[in-house]
Protein backbone atom coordinates (compact mmCIF):
# COMPACT_ATOMS: atom_id res chain seq x y z
CA UNK A 1 0.00 0.00 0.00
CA UNK A 2 2.61 2.21 1.24
CA UNK A 3 4.48 1.59 -2.54
CA UNK A 4 1.33 2.13 -4.41
CA UNK A 5 0.98 6.08 -2.93
CA UNK A 6 4.66 7.06 -3.82
CA UNK A 7 4.01 4.90 -7.59
CA UNK A 8 1.19 6.01 -7.97
CA UNK A 9 1.65 9.50 -8.28
CA UNK A 10 4.86 9.46 -10.18
CA UNK A 11 3.39 7.03 -12.51
CA UNK A 12 0.45 9.79 -13.17
CA UNK A 13 2.83 12.79 -13.31
CA UNK A 14 4.70 10.66 -16.18
CA UNK A 15 2.04 10.06 -17.92
CA UNK A 16 0.92 13.75 -17.92
CA UNK A 17 3.92 15.05 -18.95
CA UNK A 18 3.72 14.65 -22.95
CA UNK A 19 -0.64 17.13 -22.11
CA UNK A 20 1.46 19.70 -19.99
CA UNK A 21 3.20 20.83 -23.32
CA UNK A 22 6.53 19.30 -22.35
CA UNK A 23 9.23 20.46 -24.77
CA UNK A 24 10.13 17.64 -27.40
CA UNK A 25 13.39 17.81 -26.18
CA UNK A 26 13.09 17.14 -23.17
CA UNK A 27 10.63 14.22 -23.78
CA UNK A 28 13.22 12.66 -26.22
CA UNK A 29 15.54 12.75 -23.35
CA UNK A 30 13.09 11.17 -21.51
CA UNK A 31 12.27 8.40 -24.03
CA UNK A 32 16.11 7.36 -23.92
CA UNK A 33 16.27 6.85 -20.12
CA UNK A 34 13.12 4.58 -20.61
CA UNK A 35 14.60 2.78 -23.41
CA UNK A 36 17.92 2.40 -21.75
CA UNK A 37 15.50 0.92 -18.45
CA UNK A 38 13.80 -1.42 -20.32
CA UNK A 39 16.88 -2.53 -22.37
CA UNK A 40 19.01 -3.34 -18.89
CA UNK A 41 15.72 -4.32 -16.69
CA UNK A 42 15.42 -7.43 -19.50
CA UNK A 43 18.75 -8.08 -19.73
CA UNK A 44 18.41 -8.25 -15.78
CA UNK A 45 15.40 -11.05 -15.73
CA UNK A 46 17.88 -13.34 -17.31
CA UNK A 47 21.43 -12.76 -16.91
CA UNK A 48 20.90 -11.28 -13.52
CA UNK A 49 18.55 -12.80 -11.76
CA UNK A 50 20.04 -16.28 -13.25
CA UNK A 51 23.77 -15.50 -13.88
CA UNK A 52 23.71 -16.66 -17.24
CA UNK A 53 25.12 -13.39 -19.08
CA UNK A 54 23.84 -12.67 -22.56
CA UNK A 55 26.10 -10.45 -24.71
CA UNK A 56 23.43 -11.20 -27.60
CA UNK A 57 20.88 -8.38 -26.16
CA UNK A 58 21.25 -6.63 -29.63
CA UNK A 59 20.17 -9.91 -31.45
CA UNK A 60 16.76 -10.09 -29.33
CA UNK A 61 16.28 -6.13 -29.71
CA UNK A 62 17.72 -6.05 -33.58
CA UNK A 63 14.35 -8.90 -34.07
CA UNK A 64 12.36 -6.26 -32.54
CA UNK A 65 13.21 -3.58 -35.05
CA UNK A 66 13.54 -4.99 -37.77
CA UNK A 67 10.31 -7.15 -37.26
CA UNK A 68 8.67 -3.88 -37.17
CA UNK A 69 10.55 -2.18 -39.63
CA UNK A 70 9.47 -4.73 -42.36
CA UNK A 71 5.56 -5.93 -41.42
CA UNK A 72 5.06 -1.83 -41.26
CA UNK A 73 7.19 -1.04 -44.52
CA UNK A 74 6.65 -3.91 -46.63
CA UNK A 75 3.44 -5.36 -45.23
CA UNK A 76 1.32 -2.42 -44.37
CA UNK A 77 0.86 -3.81 -40.60
CA UNK A 78 -0.15 -1.05 -38.19
CA UNK A 79 2.75 -0.47 -35.54
CA UNK A 80 1.46 -1.35 -32.81
CA UNK A 81 0.33 -4.42 -33.87
CA UNK A 82 3.83 -5.37 -34.47
CA UNK A 83 5.04 -4.73 -30.89
CA UNK A 84 4.73 -8.09 -29.49
CA UNK A 85 8.01 -9.44 -29.71
CA UNK A 86 6.97 -12.79 -29.97
CA UNK A 87 9.77 -13.41 -32.64
CA UNK A 88 12.69 -12.52 -30.24
CA UNK A 89 11.17 -14.46 -27.91
CA UNK A 90 10.19 -17.64 -29.80
CA UNK A 91 13.98 -17.47 -31.19
CA UNK A 92 15.63 -17.36 -27.25
CA UNK A 93 13.39 -20.16 -26.98
CA UNK A 94 15.02 -22.34 -29.62
CA UNK A 95 18.85 -20.87 -28.48
CA UNK A 96 17.67 -22.09 -24.88
CA UNK A 97 16.32 -25.79 -25.54
CA UNK A 98 19.75 -26.08 -27.07
CA UNK A 99 22.17 -24.50 -25.00
CA UNK A 100 19.98 -24.97 -21.38
CA UNK A 101 19.50 -28.81 -21.77
CA UNK A 102 22.80 -28.38 -19.86
CA UNK A 103 23.94 -26.37 -17.37
CA UNK A 104 27.47 -26.66 -18.22
CA UNK A 105 27.04 -24.43 -20.56
CA UNK A 106 27.11 -21.54 -18.60
CA UNK A 107 29.73 -18.57 -17.91
CA UNK A 108 31.65 -17.62 -21.15
CA UNK A 109 30.63 -19.97 -23.30
CA UNK A 110 26.83 -18.36 -23.19
CA UNK A 111 28.29 -14.95 -23.61
CA UNK A 112 29.52 -16.28 -26.46
CA UNK A 113 27.46 -18.13 -27.76
CA UNK A 114 24.57 -14.94 -27.73
CA UNK A 115 27.53 -12.54 -28.99
CA UNK A 116 27.47 -14.73 -31.85
CA UNK A 117 23.72 -15.09 -32.22
CA UNK A 118 23.78 -11.21 -32.64
CA UNK A 119 26.44 -11.44 -35.97
CA UNK A 120 24.19 -14.58 -37.31
CA UNK A 121 21.02 -12.36 -37.05
CA UNK A 122 23.05 -9.00 -38.51
CA UNK A 123 24.22 -10.88 -41.15
CA UNK A 124 20.71 -12.52 -41.85
CA UNK A 125 19.30 -8.78 -41.77
CA UNK A 126 21.78 -7.51 -44.01
CA UNK A 127 22.01 -9.82 -46.71
CA UNK A 128 18.40 -10.29 -47.48
CA UNK A 129 15.16 -7.85 -48.73
CA UNK A 130 14.64 -7.33 -44.49
CA UNK A 131 17.26 -4.40 -45.11
CA UNK A 132 19.49 -5.23 -48.26
CA UNK A 133 22.54 -3.69 -46.96
CA UNK A 134 20.55 0.15 -47.15
CA UNK A 135 18.98 0.59 -44.06
CA UNK A 136 14.71 0.86 -43.45
CA UNK A 137 13.35 4.27 -43.70
CA UNK A 138 10.00 4.14 -41.05
CA UNK A 139 9.53 7.89 -41.32
CA UNK A 140 5.98 7.49 -42.68
CA UNK A 141 4.28 5.16 -40.27
CA UNK A 142 1.46 6.38 -38.50
CA UNK A 143 1.26 5.31 -34.31
CA UNK A 144 -1.49 6.27 -32.52
CA UNK A 145 -1.54 9.11 -30.90
CA UNK A 146 -1.59 8.59 -27.52
CA UNK A 147 0.12 11.65 -26.25
CA UNK A 148 -0.70 14.96 -27.73
CA UNK A 149 1.70 15.10 -30.32
CA UNK A 150 4.26 13.01 -32.52
CA UNK A 151 6.94 12.67 -29.75
CA UNK A 152 4.58 12.91 -26.99
CA UNK A 153 3.07 9.94 -28.16
CA UNK A 154 6.57 7.73 -28.67
CA UNK A 155 7.62 9.00 -25.22
CA UNK A 156 4.52 7.53 -24.19
CA UNK A 157 5.07 4.16 -25.67
CA UNK A 158 8.80 4.03 -24.15
CA UNK A 159 6.97 4.97 -20.87
CA UNK A 160 4.41 2.02 -20.94
CA UNK A 161 7.41 -0.35 -22.22
CA UNK A 162 9.50 0.48 -19.11
CA UNK A 163 6.32 0.77 -17.00
CA UNK A 164 5.67 -3.09 -18.39
CA UNK A 165 9.34 -4.28 -18.13
CA UNK A 166 9.93 -2.93 -14.13
CA UNK A 167 6.33 -4.22 -13.55
CA UNK A 168 7.61 -7.46 -15.11
CA UNK A 169 11.14 -8.15 -13.45
CA UNK A 170 9.21 -6.51 -9.62
CA UNK A 171 6.36 -9.60 -9.44
CA UNK A 172 9.45 -12.02 -11.28
CA UNK A 173 11.63 -10.92 -8.53
CA UNK A 174 9.09 -11.27 -5.51
CA UNK A 175 7.61 -14.68 -7.09
CA UNK A 176 8.51 -18.52 -6.48
CA UNK A 177 10.15 -18.30 -10.23
CA UNK A 178 11.90 -15.36 -9.07
CA UNK A 179 13.50 -17.31 -6.20
CA UNK A 180 14.05 -20.36 -7.97
CA UNK A 181 16.29 -18.07 -10.69
CA UNK A 182 17.85 -16.56 -8.25
CA UNK A 183 19.16 -20.05 -6.26
CA UNK A 184 19.96 -21.19 -10.19
CA UNK A 185 22.36 -18.21 -9.74
CA UNK A 186 24.15 -19.60 -6.83
CA UNK A 187 24.17 -22.93 -7.81
CA UNK A 188 22.27 -24.56 -10.38
CA UNK A 189 22.70 -28.54 -9.65
CA UNK A 190 21.50 -27.52 -5.63
CA UNK A 191 18.43 -25.47 -7.11
CA UNK A 192 17.48 -28.46 -9.26
CA UNK A 193 17.69 -31.11 -6.87
CA UNK A 194 15.94 -29.19 -3.74
CA UNK A 195 13.01 -29.09 -6.90
CA UNK A 196 13.78 -26.27 -9.21
CA UNK A 197 12.64 -26.82 -12.89
CA UNK A 198 15.64 -25.76 -13.75
CA UNK A 199 15.82 -26.12 -17.48
CA UNK A 200 11.70 -24.58 -17.75
CA UNK A 201 12.60 -21.67 -15.63
CA UNK A 202 15.49 -20.54 -17.51
CA UNK A 203 13.53 -21.13 -20.91
CA UNK A 204 10.82 -18.80 -19.26
CA UNK A 205 13.18 -15.64 -18.50
CA UNK A 206 15.02 -16.03 -21.41
CA UNK A 207 11.59 -15.73 -23.53
CA UNK A 208 10.75 -13.03 -21.31
CA UNK A 209 13.99 -10.82 -21.21
CA UNK A 210 14.14 -11.51 -24.83
CA UNK A 211 10.31 -10.52 -25.59
CA UNK A 212 10.70 -7.05 -23.70
CA UNK A 213 14.22 -6.20 -25.44
CA UNK A 214 12.58 -7.13 -28.89
CA UNK A 215 9.45 -5.16 -27.90
CA UNK A 216 11.70 -2.11 -26.96
CA UNK A 217 13.33 -2.55 -30.55
CA UNK A 218 9.84 -2.39 -32.07
CA UNK A 219 9.00 1.30 -30.35
CA UNK A 220 13.12 2.81 -31.00
CA UNK A 221 12.58 1.25 -34.92
CA UNK A 222 9.78 4.18 -34.82
CA UNK A 223 11.66 6.54 -32.73
CA UNK A 224 14.53 6.48 -34.98
CA UNK A 225 13.06 6.37 -38.06
CA UNK A 226 15.66 4.89 -40.03
CA UNK A 227 17.39 1.68 -38.94
CA UNK A 228 20.72 0.24 -39.92
CA UNK A 229 22.36 -3.21 -39.25
CA UNK A 230 25.64 -1.30 -37.98
CA UNK A 231 23.63 0.87 -35.33
CA UNK A 232 21.09 -1.35 -34.72
CA UNK A 233 23.18 -4.73 -33.86
CA UNK A 234 26.41 -2.75 -32.44
CA UNK A 235 28.46 -3.54 -29.35
CA UNK A 236 26.88 -0.77 -27.68
CA UNK A 237 23.11 -2.47 -26.77
CA UNK A 238 25.21 -5.39 -25.11
CA UNK A 239 27.83 -3.49 -23.39
CA UNK A 240 25.32 -0.47 -22.18
CA UNK A 241 22.89 -2.98 -20.69
CA UNK A 242 25.58 -4.95 -18.59
CA UNK A 243 27.46 -1.94 -17.10
CA UNK A 244 24.44 -0.50 -16.34
CA UNK A 245 22.80 -3.78 -14.79
CA UNK A 246 26.30 -4.10 -12.45
CA UNK A 247 26.32 -0.64 -11.80
CA UNK A 248 22.68 -0.64 -10.16
CA UNK A 249 22.71 -4.37 -8.76
CA UNK A 250 21.64 -7.00 -11.44
CA UNK A 251 20.08 -9.10 -8.65
CA UNK A 252 17.52 -6.45 -7.76
CA UNK A 253 14.71 -5.75 -9.84
CA UNK A 254 14.85 -2.21 -9.88
CA UNK A 255 19.04 -2.71 -9.83
CA UNK A 256 19.19 -2.28 -13.88
CA UNK A 257 16.44 0.97 -14.12
CA UNK A 258 18.46 2.95 -11.67
CA UNK A 259 22.07 1.95 -13.45
CA UNK A 260 20.40 2.98 -16.48
CA UNK A 261 19.08 6.11 -14.95
CA UNK A 262 22.53 7.12 -13.71
CA UNK A 263 24.89 6.31 -16.94
CA UNK A 264 22.23 7.89 -19.35
CA UNK A 265 22.03 10.95 -17.23
CA UNK A 266 26.14 10.76 -17.10
CA UNK A 267 26.68 10.37 -20.41
CA UNK A 268 24.59 13.32 -21.69
CA UNK A 269 25.91 15.93 -19.24
CA UNK A 270 29.11 14.46 -20.66
CA UNK A 271 28.36 14.73 -24.30
CA UNK A 272 26.85 18.35 -23.66
CA UNK A 273 29.71 19.73 -21.98
CA UNK A 274 32.55 21.09 -23.37
CA UNK A 275 35.48 18.82 -22.85
CA UNK A 276 33.62 15.09 -23.84
CA UNK A 277 36.34 13.20 -24.57
CA UNK A 278 37.84 13.45 -20.57
CA UNK A 279 34.29 13.79 -19.11
CA UNK A 280 33.64 9.95 -20.88
CA UNK A 281 37.07 8.64 -19.36
CA UNK A 282 35.52 10.26 -16.31
CA UNK A 283 32.66 8.50 -15.95
CA UNK A 284 34.82 5.61 -16.76
CA UNK A 285 36.72 5.98 -14.01
CA UNK A 286 33.87 6.61 -11.55
CA UNK A 287 32.21 3.18 -12.96
CA UNK A 288 34.99 1.20 -12.22
CA UNK A 289 35.20 3.31 -8.16
CA UNK A 290 31.61 2.26 -7.60
CA UNK A 291 32.11 -1.20 -9.29
CA UNK A 292 34.78 -2.07 -6.77
CA UNK A 293 32.85 -0.28 -3.93
CA UNK A 294 30.01 -1.76 -4.30
CA UNK A 295 30.61 -4.82 -5.95
CA UNK A 296 26.54 -6.30 -5.71
CA UNK A 297 25.65 -2.82 -7.18
CA UNK A 298 23.92 0.24 -5.66
CA UNK A 299 20.54 -1.20 -5.16
CA UNK A 300 21.19 -4.28 -3.15
CA UNK A 301 24.25 -2.11 -1.02
CA UNK A 302 21.29 0.60 -0.33
CA UNK A 303 18.69 -2.15 0.67
CA UNK A 304 21.43 -4.16 2.91
CA UNK A 305 22.09 -1.05 4.27
CA UNK A 306 18.45 -0.16 5.27
CA UNK A 307 17.14 -3.60 5.63
CA UNK A 308 14.84 -4.11 7.83
CA UNK A 309 16.58 -6.53 10.55
CA UNK A 310 12.75 -8.53 10.75
CA UNK A 311 12.54 -12.11 10.28
CA UNK A 312 10.01 -12.80 7.94
CA UNK A 313 9.41 -15.97 9.30
CA UNK A 314 7.67 -14.91 12.23
CA UNK A 315 8.44 -15.03 15.71
CA UNK A 316 11.15 -17.63 16.35
CA UNK A 317 9.46 -20.71 17.60
CA UNK A 318 10.26 -22.14 21.15
CA UNK A 319 12.52 -25.78 20.95
CA UNK A 320 9.26 -27.38 23.09
CA UNK A 321 6.90 -25.92 20.22
CA UNK A 322 8.98 -27.83 17.78
CA UNK A 323 9.16 -31.04 19.60
CA UNK A 324 5.33 -31.47 19.07
CA UNK A 325 4.97 -30.67 15.90
CA UNK A 326 7.24 -33.25 15.02
CA UNK A 327 5.35 -36.04 17.23
CA UNK A 328 5.37 -39.71 16.94
CA UNK A 329 3.15 -40.25 14.49
CA UNK A 330 3.51 -44.42 15.84
CA UNK A 331 4.65 -45.70 12.35
CA UNK A 332 6.69 -48.98 12.85
CA UNK A 333 9.84 -48.88 11.86
CA UNK A 334 9.50 -52.51 10.04
CA UNK A 335 6.92 -50.94 7.81
CA UNK A 336 6.11 -51.50 3.83
CA UNK A 337 9.44 -51.22 1.61
CA UNK A 338 9.58 -47.39 0.50
CA UNK A 339 13.17 -47.15 -1.10
CA UNK A 340 14.70 -50.14 -3.29
CA UNK A 341 17.87 -49.66 -5.10
CA UNK A 342 18.36 -52.60 -7.56
CA UNK A 343 22.05 -52.92 -8.88
CA UNK A 344 23.06 -49.39 -8.87
CA UNK A 345 26.04 -48.56 -10.46
CA UNK A 346 27.80 -45.64 -11.01
CA UNK A 347 31.10 -45.01 -13.23
CA UNK A 348 33.46 -41.49 -12.97
CA UNK A 349 35.71 -42.16 -16.33
CA UNK A 350 37.61 -45.32 -15.33
CA UNK A 351 36.67 -45.35 -11.68
CA UNK A 352 33.82 -47.87 -10.44
CA UNK A 353 32.57 -45.56 -7.19
CA UNK A 354 29.48 -47.80 -6.84
CA UNK A 355 28.91 -51.40 -8.87
CA UNK A 356 26.04 -53.33 -8.47
CA UNK A 357 24.49 -52.05 -5.20
CA UNK A 358 21.16 -53.33 -3.91
CA UNK A 359 19.50 -52.40 -0.59
CA UNK A 360 16.00 -51.90 0.49
CA UNK A 361 14.95 -49.18 3.12
CA UNK A 362 11.64 -49.28 5.03
CA UNK A 363 8.89 -46.67 6.04
CA UNK A 364 10.02 -45.07 8.88
CA UNK A 365 13.01 -46.39 9.72
CA UNK A 366 16.79 -45.18 9.81
CA UNK A 367 19.17 -46.59 7.57
CA UNK A 368 22.88 -45.88 8.53
CA UNK A 369 25.40 -45.84 5.50
CA UNK A 370 28.90 -46.90 6.56
CA UNK A 371 32.23 -47.75 5.19
CA UNK A 372 35.60 -45.95 4.77
CA UNK A 373 36.42 -42.98 2.80
CA UNK A 374 35.79 -43.18 -0.94
CA UNK A 375 33.55 -46.28 -0.43
CA UNK A 376 30.62 -45.24 -2.36
CA UNK A 377 28.13 -43.25 0.32
CA UNK A 378 28.12 -40.08 -0.96
CA UNK A 379 27.44 -41.35 -4.73
CA UNK A 380 24.76 -43.40 -3.30
CA UNK A 381 22.93 -40.23 -2.02
CA UNK A 382 23.71 -38.76 -5.08
CA UNK A 383 22.40 -41.58 -7.21
CA UNK A 384 19.28 -41.68 -4.95
CA UNK A 385 18.38 -38.01 -5.01
CA UNK A 386 19.30 -37.55 -9.15
CA UNK A 387 22.57 -35.60 -8.58
CA UNK A 388 24.15 -37.65 -11.09
CA UNK A 389 23.01 -39.99 -13.59
CA UNK A 390 23.13 -43.92 -13.16
CA UNK A 391 25.40 -45.67 -15.27
CA UNK A 392 22.81 -48.83 -14.97
CA UNK A 393 20.33 -50.05 -12.21
CA UNK A 394 17.32 -48.99 -10.70
CA UNK A 395 15.63 -46.73 -8.03
CA UNK A 396 12.29 -47.41 -6.93
CA UNK A 397 9.95 -45.05 -4.69
CA UNK A 398 7.26 -47.10 -3.32
CA UNK A 399 7.59 -48.64 -6.60
CA UNK A 400 7.39 -46.04 -8.63
CA UNK A 401 11.06 -45.76 -10.84
CA UNK A 402 12.63 -42.43 -10.10
CA UNK A 403 15.79 -43.14 -11.19
CA UNK A 404 16.30 -41.41 -14.72
CA UNK A 405 13.94 -38.88 -13.61
CA UNK A 406 15.00 -35.19 -13.17
CA UNK A 407 16.27 -34.23 -9.83
CA UNK A 408 13.48 -31.38 -9.03
CA UNK A 409 10.96 -34.13 -9.92
CA UNK A 410 12.61 -36.61 -7.32
CA UNK A 411 12.79 -33.80 -4.59
CA UNK A 412 9.20 -33.22 -5.27
CA UNK A 413 8.05 -36.67 -4.86
CA UNK A 414 9.87 -36.14 -1.16
CA UNK A 415 13.09 -36.68 -1.23
CA UNK A 416 15.40 -33.98 0.36
CA UNK A 417 19.24 -34.47 1.21
CA UNK A 418 21.89 -32.49 2.31
CA UNK A 419 25.32 -31.96 1.37
CA UNK A 420 28.69 -33.87 3.00
CA UNK A 421 30.02 -30.61 2.24
CA UNK A 422 27.45 -28.12 2.03
CA UNK A 423 26.34 -25.86 -0.73
CA UNK A 424 24.42 -23.11 0.10
CA UNK A 425 22.90 -20.82 -2.19
CA UNK A 426 25.64 -18.15 -1.07
CA UNK A 427 23.28 -14.70 -1.99
CA UNK A 428 20.54 -16.04 -0.23
CA UNK A 429 19.77 -15.75 3.38
CA UNK A 430 19.13 -18.66 5.75
CA UNK A 431 15.86 -17.93 5.99
CA UNK A 432 15.69 -17.13 2.18
CA UNK A 433 17.63 -20.87 1.34
CA UNK A 434 15.68 -22.69 3.68
CA UNK A 435 12.37 -21.24 2.65
CA UNK A 436 13.38 -21.56 -0.79
CA UNK A 437 13.72 -25.74 -0.13
CA UNK A 438 9.80 -25.48 1.19
CA UNK A 439 8.80 -24.00 -1.44
CA UNK A 440 9.92 -26.19 -4.29
CA UNK A 441 10.98 -29.18 -2.37
CA UNK A 442 7.21 -30.47 -1.73
CA UNK A 443 4.74 -32.81 -4.17
CA UNK A 444 1.58 -30.71 -3.71
CA UNK A 445 3.53 -27.31 -3.59
CA UNK A 446 2.30 -26.06 0.23
CA UNK A 447 0.88 -22.63 0.58
CA UNK A 448 2.54 -19.34 1.48
CA UNK A 449 1.14 -19.71 5.27
CA UNK A 450 2.93 -23.68 5.82
CA UNK A 451 5.77 -22.77 3.55
CA UNK A 452 6.72 -20.03 6.34
CA UNK A 453 5.48 -22.66 9.28
CA UNK A 454 7.91 -25.47 7.78
CA UNK A 455 10.52 -22.65 7.80
CA UNK A 456 9.95 -21.34 10.78
CA UNK A 457 9.60 -24.78 12.23
CA UNK A 458 13.27 -26.13 10.21
CA UNK A 459 15.29 -23.00 11.77
CA UNK A 460 14.05 -23.82 15.05
CA UNK A 461 14.76 -27.26 14.80
CA UNK A 462 18.68 -26.28 13.70
CA UNK A 463 18.76 -23.68 16.35
CA UNK A 464 18.92 -21.22 13.87
CA UNK A 465 16.75 -19.04 14.01
CA UNK A 466 18.10 -15.99 15.22
CA UNK A 467 20.64 -16.42 12.47
CA UNK A 468 17.82 -16.38 9.65
CA UNK A 469 18.70 -13.18 8.20
CA UNK A 470 22.71 -13.75 7.70
CA UNK A 471 24.14 -14.80 4.50
CA UNK A 472 26.05 -18.44 4.74
CA UNK A 473 29.33 -16.81 4.88
CA UNK A 474 28.80 -15.73 7.75
CA UNK A 475 28.22 -18.83 9.35
CA UNK A 476 31.07 -21.61 10.62
CA UNK A 477 30.62 -25.27 9.54
CA UNK A 478 28.83 -26.47 12.21
CA UNK A 479 25.94 -23.80 11.48
CA UNK A 480 26.87 -24.48 7.45
CA UNK A 481 26.32 -27.87 8.04
CA UNK A 482 22.97 -27.13 10.21
CA UNK A 483 22.02 -25.18 7.53
CA UNK A 484 21.65 -27.76 4.89
CA UNK A 485 19.62 -29.71 7.44
CA UNK A 486 17.03 -27.72 8.06
CA UNK A 487 16.71 -26.78 4.05
CA UNK A 488 16.43 -30.86 3.86
CA UNK A 489 13.74 -30.42 6.43
CA UNK A 490 11.71 -27.90 5.26
CA UNK A 491 10.77 -29.43 2.59
CA UNK A 492 8.95 -32.25 4.63
CA UNK A 493 10.57 -34.92 3.00
CA UNK A 494 9.26 -38.89 2.87
CA UNK A 495 13.07 -39.66 2.66
CA UNK A 496 15.87 -37.85 4.39
CA UNK A 497 19.03 -38.24 2.83
CA UNK A 498 21.94 -37.28 5.49
CA UNK A 499 25.42 -37.05 4.27
CA UNK A 500 27.21 -36.80 7.22
CA UNK A 501 25.58 -34.01 8.66
CA UNK A 502 27.61 -34.98 12.32
CA UNK A 503 31.21 -35.19 11.09
CA UNK A 504 33.63 -32.00 12.90
CA UNK A 505 30.42 -31.44 15.83
CA UNK A 506 32.15 -31.52 19.03
CA UNK A 507 29.95 -34.63 21.85
CA UNK A 508 27.67 -32.50 23.19
CA UNK A 509 26.39 -30.89 19.96
CA UNK A 510 26.84 -34.98 18.39
CA UNK A 511 24.13 -35.55 21.36
CA UNK A 512 21.61 -33.13 20.75
CA UNK A 513 21.91 -33.63 16.80
CA UNK A 514 21.55 -37.52 17.83
CA UNK A 515 17.95 -36.32 19.82
CA UNK A 516 17.01 -34.34 16.80
CA UNK A 517 17.32 -36.90 14.52
CA UNK A 518 15.45 -39.09 16.65
CA UNK A 519 12.29 -36.55 16.75
CA UNK A 520 12.73 -36.86 12.71
CA UNK A 521 12.15 -40.19 12.74
CA UNK A 522 9.60 -40.21 15.31
CA UNK A 523 7.38 -37.87 13.00
CA UNK A 524 7.17 -40.80 10.78
CA UNK A 525 9.77 -39.78 8.53
CA UNK A 526 12.44 -42.39 6.74
CA UNK A 527 16.07 -41.69 6.79
CA UNK A 528 19.17 -42.96 5.27
CA UNK A 529 21.88 -41.42 6.87
CA UNK A 530 26.23 -41.78 6.19
CA UNK A 531 28.14 -41.72 9.20
CA UNK A 532 31.54 -42.21 10.60
CA UNK A 533 31.04 -41.53 14.29
CA UNK A 534 29.37 -45.50 15.54
CA UNK A 535 28.20 -44.25 18.79
CA UNK A 536 25.52 -42.25 16.44
CA UNK A 537 25.30 -45.13 14.30
CA UNK A 538 24.76 -47.71 16.69
CA UNK A 539 22.29 -44.79 18.72
CA UNK A 540 20.37 -44.04 16.18
CA UNK A 541 20.40 -46.91 13.40
CA UNK A 542 17.32 -49.50 12.92
CA UNK A 543 19.71 -51.33 10.29
CA UNK A 544 23.27 -50.53 8.87
CA UNK A 545 24.48 -51.12 5.45
CA UNK A 546 28.09 -51.18 5.00
CA UNK A 547 29.90 -50.31 1.67
CA UNK A 548 33.40 -51.07 0.76
CA UNK A 549 34.62 -50.40 -2.49
CA UNK A 550 31.06 -49.57 -4.11
CA UNK A 551 29.67 -52.81 -3.11
CA UNK A 552 27.33 -53.71 -0.05
CA UNK A 553 29.70 -55.40 2.03
CA UNK A 554 26.96 -56.48 5.09
CA UNK A 555 23.50 -55.45 5.99
CA UNK A 556 22.33 -55.69 9.06
CA UNK A 557 21.30 -54.96 12.79
CA UNK A 558 24.06 -52.48 13.75
CA UNK A 559 25.37 -54.95 16.92
CA UNK A 560 25.77 -57.61 14.78
CA UNK A 561 26.84 -55.81 11.92
CA UNK A 562 30.08 -53.95 12.77
CA UNK A 563 30.96 -57.44 14.50
CA UNK A 564 31.02 -58.87 11.22
CA UNK A 565 34.98 -60.09 10.73
CA UNK A 566 34.86 -58.50 7.40
CA UNK A 567 33.76 -55.16 8.12
CA UNK A 568 36.09 -55.06 11.39
CA UNK A 569 38.98 -55.86 8.79
CA UNK A 570 37.70 -53.18 6.52
CA UNK A 571 37.63 -51.08 9.24
CA UNK A 572 40.95 -51.65 10.68
CA UNK A 573 42.69 -51.38 7.21
CA UNK A 574 42.87 -54.85 6.83
CA UNK A 575 42.53 -56.54 3.41
CA UNK A 576 39.05 -55.78 1.96
CA UNK A 577 37.24 -58.49 0.92
CA UNK A 578 36.68 -58.29 -2.64
P1 LIG B 1 32.41 -41.68 0.21
O1 LIG B 1 31.29 -40.72 0.32
O2 LIG B 1 32.04 -43.06 0.62
O3 LIG B 1 33.64 -41.21 0.92
P2 LIG B 1 32.28 -41.09 -2.60
O4 LIG B 1 30.97 -41.62 -2.96
O5 LIG B 1 32.41 -39.64 -2.43
O6 LIG B 1 32.83 -41.83 -1.32
O7 LIG B 1 33.33 -41.54 -3.68
C1 LIG B 1 33.44 -42.86 -4.19
C2 LIG B 1 34.46 -42.89 -5.30
O8 LIG B 1 33.96 -42.18 -6.43
C3 LIG B 1 35.79 -42.26 -4.93
O9 LIG B 1 36.81 -43.00 -5.53
C4 LIG B 1 35.68 -40.89 -5.56
O10 LIG B 1 36.95 -40.41 -5.90
C5 LIG B 1 34.83 -41.15 -6.79
N1 LIG B 1 34.03 -39.97 -7.14
C6 LIG B 1 33.01 -39.46 -6.43
N2 LIG B 1 32.46 -38.40 -7.06
C7 LIG B 1 33.17 -38.24 -8.20
C8 LIG B 1 33.11 -37.32 -9.29
N3 LIG B 1 32.20 -36.34 -9.34
N4 LIG B 1 34.01 -37.46 -10.31
C9 LIG B 1 34.93 -38.44 -10.27
N5 LIG B 1 35.03 -39.33 -9.29
C10 LIG B 1 34.18 -39.26 -8.26
MG1 LIG C 1 31.14 -38.96 1.24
Amino acid sequence: MKKLLITAPVVAILASLPYLGMADYYLSYLYIIFFWIVLATSWGILSGYTGYWSFGHAAFFGIGVYTTATLTTQLSWPFVATIPALLAAVVAVLIGLVVFRSGALRGEFFALLTLSVTFVVAAIVSNTALDSGTGVFLSGIEIPMIGATASGSLYMFGFIAALVALATSYFIFHSKFGQGLLAIHDDEDVAEVKGVPTFRYKLISFAVSSALAGAMGAIHAVYVGYVTVGETFAVTVPLYVVLMSILGGARHWAGPAIGAVIITVMQSAIVSGAHAEFGRAGVALALIVVILVLPSGIVPSLVRRFADRRSGAGAPMGFAQVVTQFAPSGQASSGPVLLKCEDVTKSFGGIRALSGVTLEVRRGEILALVGPNGSGKSTLINMISGHYSMTSGKITLEGEEISGRSPHLIAQQGVARTYQIPRLFDNLTVLENVRLCAKFGSADGMGAAAVDAATAEALAFTGLADKADVLPEALNLHDRKFVEFARALAAKPRLLLLDEVLCGLNPAEVDHAVEMIKRIKSGGTTIIFVEHLMRAVVALADRVAVLDQGKVLALGHPGETMRDPAVVSVYLGGSHAA
